[in-house]
């Protein structure tokens, strides 16, 4: 079977497709991007504030602890002004009680400083051991006028004594000032501390002026604080925060900012300057956060997946497509073909001739129809039933193409009926020559899957190609296999114009014959039969005759064919057997004994209804059954013996006699023959007409004759024309006969005087 290829438009379409997705994809990944930024820039912004917001957070905190720590100075201050005199031991007890160590780990020591000339220096050092924590020797060393010492002080590290007046050359300003001093320090020995300091004041509060303060002048309250802690502090709770205050060429720094991070400056109210808090990196890119990443990822994805789901979906519809498609190609294949053999039907066979046609008028090439007929396929197909059938046909389907050539055309348009299209530049003298190689194929013995043996032959019509269309080139072809069959079949006869007036005036009898019945031109004569023995009629035979209105009088063989192919013999012959009936039953009724012979078709032997038909006709006319013989034919007999039997059981049943017609020409085997419940067997015309002239035929006879005595069955001798024949026929001790030497068929009116002449036998018989 063709499969029907996938299309173009198809493949456009899956194309387009393609591109929608991808455009869907590209649209959605584009505003997923797009969604991103924007998320990503907002976030920026506010992350920006939020840093902002922990920076003056982390500036504030760091601005208490130095509240908090000048407060402590204050304090201290206020103890010495009090206590100018307190020894270490007192004032570290002072600061265990206001717990300054634990509430400000950020102080490193805290103290009164003296103010001590150089001169004075040895007996300050003698007074005042080292104690409180502080390590021996002063720092920085060397001599110098004045020298600022811790002379009561705790330390939380061990610290040297640091002489505060060499840091900051501006203590005697701040002696006059009364002024609280702040300055980073470093020793530069890595150890970097804020010092703050307050000028301590006998008496109550400050001295108004310079001269008293200089009078009033106790020492200072000082302070050492590791800012490194109190930045940490301060940046606790602000992860990925950098705090750093610079001054004085000195550095304090707490926490890590990534590079390239934000930074905001913002100022203190200490000499500490200012604080510069680092953190974030807000670039807005749309990788730096997760919110705007997620927007991108799942709008990626989404879009992705939107486009697949498009491209799946379309495929999905191709794919419905192509399935419609190929169902609309395996439908129009099955529409166009025969489903059993897989070969071209009438449609396509007709389509293919057209075309044909055509390009053989444009290339004065000749185009061939063969119309192919299996002879006898009836009786195939009700022999060796309808599988087997099925099987010859498509053996046959397949020998007809392999007979042919790939460009020619074979189809199966009927039953068992095929056509081939023959097309070629040198065909005019070969379609006779193709149809007789056909023939030669289909004559071989067809082995059948049941291990059974068909034998087939076929007629073919041949029609070459002048016509003006396809119907009407196959129309020809089917007129010369008419033709065919009715030479004899198993043979091709070419188309001639003569067929075509046959047919047109078979066509016209045929519709003619619809009316015949009804107008009444339809009439029985009636042939005697006689008794060899002695002469006397044994009885009639009832034969059709038509009073065609232009024709003349028409025998049987003119128009019983016809009746039986268009299927009017069923009425016909139902009018036949009540018309005869009738006619015998009148003439027994007037002291006729004669019986009476009705010859039956294959079509009303087939119809179940028949034998109620013959009861019927019986019945209605009154005709005892004994009186009346049905002829059937022994063709018609062995086409399907089993069933014939069957009916013909039926009709003895009713009492009828049966004889078999024709008897000789059917090859009925003896075994068929015994089966039948017949009565008599009618020798064939031919049989009798032979016997003076070749002695094959009398032997042939001579057999016929013994082997319906052996069955034990009456002869009858058809068709006696002359004498010898008589003779001959007496001599063989055959029965009966019939012929026009003894009696022609003669009109119902004619019969009851013919039968009163007849009662003395006739001088042929002595
Ligand atoms: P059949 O039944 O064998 O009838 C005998 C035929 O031989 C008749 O031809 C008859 O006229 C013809 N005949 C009789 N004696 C001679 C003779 O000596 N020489 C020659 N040459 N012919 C002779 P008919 O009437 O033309 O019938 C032909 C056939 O048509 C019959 O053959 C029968 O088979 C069929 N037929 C006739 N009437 C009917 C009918 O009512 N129904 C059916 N189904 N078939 C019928
Ligand atoms: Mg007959
Ligand atoms: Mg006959």
């Amino acid at each position: 079977m063709d499969a029907p290829a996938e299309t173009g438009p198809a493949s456009t379409a899956g194309r387009r497709w393609l591109v929608a997705a991808l455009a869907i994809a590209s649209i959605g990944t584009a505003g997923a991007l797009l969604g991103a930024r924007l998320i990503a820039s907002n976030e920026a912004q506010q992350s920006l504030a939020r840093f902002r917001l922990a920076s003056h957070q982390v500036a504030a905190d760091a601005q208490l602890g130095i509240d908090q720590e000048n407060a402590l100075l204050i304090a201290t201050a206020a103890f010495f002004k009090q206590e100018p005199h307190a020894s270490t031991a007192r004032f570290d007890g002072w600061l265990t009680d206001v717990q300054a160590f634990r509430r400000y780990p950020e102080i490193l020591g805290v103290g009164l400083i003296d103010l001590v000339p150089h001169r004075q220096l040895a007996s300050w050092l003698r007074r005042h051991p080292v104690s409180g924590g502080m390590t021996q020797g002063i720092v920085p060393a060397g001599n110098r006028p004045y020298y600022c010492l811790t002379s009561a002080g705790a330390y939380s590290v061990p610290l040297p004594n640091v002489d505060a007046c060499a840091l900051s050359p501006m203590v005697h300003e701040a002696i006059a000032a009364g002024t609280t001093q702040e300055a980073p320090f470093s020793f530069g020995t890595g150890l970097e501390f804020f010092a703050a300091s307050a000028p301590v004041y006998r008496g109550v509060g400050m001295p108004a002026t310079v001269a008293e303060r200089r009078r009033a002048f106790l020492g200072w309250a000082a302070m050492l604080i590791n800012p490194q802690e109190l930045l940490q502090r301060a940046i606790a709770n602000h992860p990925g925060l950098r705090v750093v205050i610079r001054g004085n060429g000195v550095t304090f720094a707490a926490g890590r900012a990534p590079r390239g991070a934000n930074r905001i400056t913002i100022a203190l109210s200490s000499a500490l300057g200012s604080v510069t808090v680092l953190g974030g990196v807000f670039d807005g890119s749309v990788l730096g956060y997760s919110n705007s990443l997620a927007v991108l990822i799942g709008g990626t994805a989404l879009s992705l997946m939107l486009a697949v789901l498009l491209l799946s979906l379309a495929t999905g519809r191709a794919r419905a497509m192509r399935l419609v498609a190929q169902k609309t190609g395996e439908l129009s294949f099955l529409a166009l073909h025969d489903a059993l053999t897989n070969l071209p039907n009438r449609a396509l066979v007709l389509d293919r001739l057209e075309h044909a046609l055509a390009r053989a008028a444009r290339s004065q090439r000749p185009l061939a129809v063969l119309y192919v007929d299996i002879d006898g396929f009836k009786a195939i197909n009700d022999t060796l039933g309808h599988a087997a059938g099925d099987e010859v046909l498509r053996v046959v389907a397949a020998r007809l193409t392999g007979a042919l050539r790939d460009e020619d055309t074979v189809g199966r348009i009927g039953g068992d009926e095929f056509v081939a299209l023959l097309e070629s530049s040198d065909l005019l003298a070969t379609p006779e020559l193709v149809a007789e190689r056909v023939l030669e194929v289909l004559r071989q013995p067809i082995e059948l899957g049941s291990g059974k043996r068909a034998h087939v032959s076929a007629s073919i019509g041949i029609a070459v190609g002048q016509a003006d269309t396809g119907e009407e080139l196959l129309h020809n072809a089917d007129l010369a296999l008419y033709a065919a069959k009715d030479a004899g079949k198993n043979r091709c006869v070419v188309f001639e114009d003569a067929m075509q007036i046959e047919a047109a005036d078979r066509y016209a009898l045929e519709s003619d014959l619809q009316e015949a019945l009804a107008r009444d031109e339809l009439f029985l004569v009636y042939q005697p039969t006689f008794d060899l023995r002695d002469g006397t009629v044994s009885g009639v035979e009832a034969l059709i005759r038509w009073r065609h209105p232009t024709r003349g009088t028409l025998g049987p063989g003119a128009f019983i064919p016809l009746a039986e192919e268009s299927g009017q013999i069923i009425e016909i012959g139902q009018w036949v057997l009540s018309e005869a009936c009738d006619q015998a039953a009148g003439w027994l009724a007037r002291g006729f004994e004669a019986g009476i012979s009705v010859n039956v078709s294959a079509r009303q032997l087939e119809l179940a209804s028949f034998v109620d038909d013959v009861a019927g006709a019986l019945a209605d006319t009154g005709l005892p059954a004994e009186r009346l013989t049905l002829e059937i034919t022994e063709t018609l007999l062995m086409r399907d013996p089993d069933d014939a039997a069957g009916q013909l059981l039926g009709l003895k049943a009713l009492g009828v006699r049966i004889a078999i017609d024709d008897f000789g020409t059917g090859y009925s085997s003896l075994a068929y023959l015994r089966q039948f419940p017949v009565d008599a067997l009618k020798i064939d015309r031919s049989f009798i007409s032979g016997i003076s002239a070749s002695s094959e035929a009398a032997a042939l006879m001579h057999t016929l004759v013994q082997l319906g005595k052996t069955l034990g069955l009456e002869t009858l001798g058809e068709g006696i024309e002359e004498q010898s024949q008589l003779d001959r026929l007496r001599r063989e001790d055959c029965d009966y006969g019939q012929g026009f030497l003894l009696a022609r068929p003669l009109p119902a009116g004619a019969v009851e005087e013919f039968l009163i002449r007849e009662s003395t036998p006739s001088p042929r018989f002595l």
